[in-house]
């Protein structure tokens, strides 16, 4: 039987369940026992499967953390407006994607979602609540929040805090449970400083307190945007530096290493590939492209738009340099994709390279084969539509069958372990094999007989 409401010390309800706030909520309620945690969507059919043995995203660790508390302390529901008329806390984790009409289009944050939930909040909450933004917005979005919350509703006080999620896919759960930090913005007021300590209380619960980091509102919005398009930008820098080797010779993999000793610089996001994906790293870097632009500051955002001209450069030259390998053409011939996930660990597809890169060689007129463990349902809708032969499967060993190139776009572990004499004998010769993300052997590959290709290293290619 569901637990009454009244049994637990507070009520949360996040609305939004999404990457974010499907596993945030159940990592605070697996921590926080005495806390009710209620996450809604509009999505009734992902509800339905929050509420089954078939969550609707994939995440190490997630099911179990789930499965212990659903129906315990944490549920899934479609009853916004009653889930919010009950709560003390309410996390925002609705999607936040860029604009594609009008004003902005293509460059800043579509804000209908978090307008509509504010909305929402308002005409529902029944008495003073704790609004706590998590998905990623504009700096002083938290201001535009305050004045819909307030406008026309003198009866009760909405304190909005900003509290940024930084968890990385595939490793969800793991970030969320061991962060780097946890950051919380608010205003310096009596009311603002209570509603962040009740939000820092939480988090005690499993997180260390020099981990929990306090700020003004407009700190906290704007770190958020700052740390992912420093992330982003390092990989444009490498990626930069990648096209640079293959020109000379130098092996990136060297080169990377050799700048990462430097502990002012640091070894981590120095590995070259075919560009960054996923639903944040273009998305935020747009966004702050955008507020830079609005505030004036062109030389500022023409930096920053630098990062994303990068990542589209690499891809483009990811299919250039397999067209100008096989022959310069691909017409007719079939290339097996392995990966189409935006990193491995996951289903997720947004922004994805292999999108770009898939549809670029469908121009071309290549026959695709496409495999990857969990991505294939979103591969076949991102891809929909697209004229082109295109085959989906699991097992990499039938989608390499005949084919004449393998383009490895996602590092997922289980690539590493396959038996790459078996498949280059099921392949058409010349074998071609381009690692995306330099995760093979490729020594022993080239010893096989495969051309291989890493980015940011000189082709190994067979002359005879
Ligand atoms: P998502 O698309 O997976 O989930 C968002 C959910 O919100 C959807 O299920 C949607 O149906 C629901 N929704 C939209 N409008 C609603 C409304 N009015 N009422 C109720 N539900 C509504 O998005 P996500 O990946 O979880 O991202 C959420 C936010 O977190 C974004 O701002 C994103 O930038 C940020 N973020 C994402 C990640 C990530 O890795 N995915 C990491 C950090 C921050």
């Amino acid at each position: 039987m569901e637990a009454a409401v009244g049994d637990f010390a507070k009520k949360i309800v996040c609305i939004g369940a999404g990457y974010v706030g499907g596993p945030t909520m159940a990592v605070i309620a697996h921590h926080c026992p005495e806390y009710r945690v209620t996450v809604v969507d509009i999505s009734r059919e992902k509800i339905a499967l929050w509420n089954s043995e078939q969550l609707p995203i994939y995440e190490p660790g997630l099911y179990e953390r789930v499965a212990k508390a659903r129906g315990h302390n944490l549920f899934f529901s479609t009853e916004i407006d009653k889930e919010i008329s009950e709560a003390d806390i309410v996390f925002v984790t609705v999607n936040t994607p860029t604009k594609t009409y009008g004003e902005g289009a293509g460059r800043t944050v579509d804000l209908q979602f978090i307008e509509q939930t504010a909305r929402r909040i308002k005409a529902n909450a029944g008495s003073d609540t704790i609004v706590v933004e998590k998905s990623t917005i504009p700096v002083r979005a938290a201001e535009t929040l305050r004045r819909i919350l307030h406008s026309g509703n003198d009866g009760v006080h909405f304190e909005i805090l900003s509290n940024p999620e930084f968890m990385a896919e595939g490793t969800a759960v793991r970030d969320m449970e061991q962060p780097d930090r946890i950051l919380v913005g608010s205003m310096d007021t009596p009311s603002g400083l209570k509603a962040r300590d009740e939000l820092t209380k939480i988090y005690e619960h499993w997180v260390p307190a020099e981990r929990i980091l306090t700020t003004n509102l407009w700190s906290s919005e704007l770190s958020k945007l700052v740390a992912n398009a420093f992330l982003a930008q390092r990989i444009s820098s490498i990626n930069s530096i990648s096209a640079l080797c293959e020109m000379t010779e130098a092996d990136v993999t060297q080169v990377g290493h050799a700048v990462g000793m430097d502990s002012r610089i640091g070894a981590k996001f120095l590995n070259a590939g075919v560009g960054f994906g996923g639903s944040c790293f273009r998305k935020d870097l747009l966004n702050l492209i955008y507020l830079c632009e609005h505030y004036g500051l062109h030389p500022v955002a023409e930096f920053w738009q630098k990062v994303v001209d990068i990542n589209d450069f690499q891809m483009q030259r990811f299919v250039h340099r397999m067209i100008t390998a096989m022959f310069n053409s691909v017409v007719g011939k079939k290339i097996a994709i392995f990966g189409f996930a935006f990193k491995p660990d996951t289903g997720d597809t947004r922004d994805a390279p292999a999108i770009h890169i898939c549809r670029s060689l469908l121009e071309e007129r290549a026959w695709l084969s496409i495999t990857d463990p969990y991505a294939l349902d979103n591969a076949r809708k991102d891809l929909e539509g697209f004229p082109g032969e295109i085959d989906y499967g699991t097992d990499p060993y039938e989608a390499v069958k005949g084919a004449h190139a393998i383009a490895l776009l996602t590092e997922w572990e289980n690539y590493r372990g396959l038996d790459y004499k078996k498949i280059y004998e099921s392949m058409e010769k010349p074998a071609f094999l381009f690692d995306g993300r330099n995760h093979l052997d490729h020594d022993a590959l080239f010893d096989i007989g495969f051309n291989v290709y890493g980015v940011g290293k000189p082709a190994r290619e067979h002359f005879d």
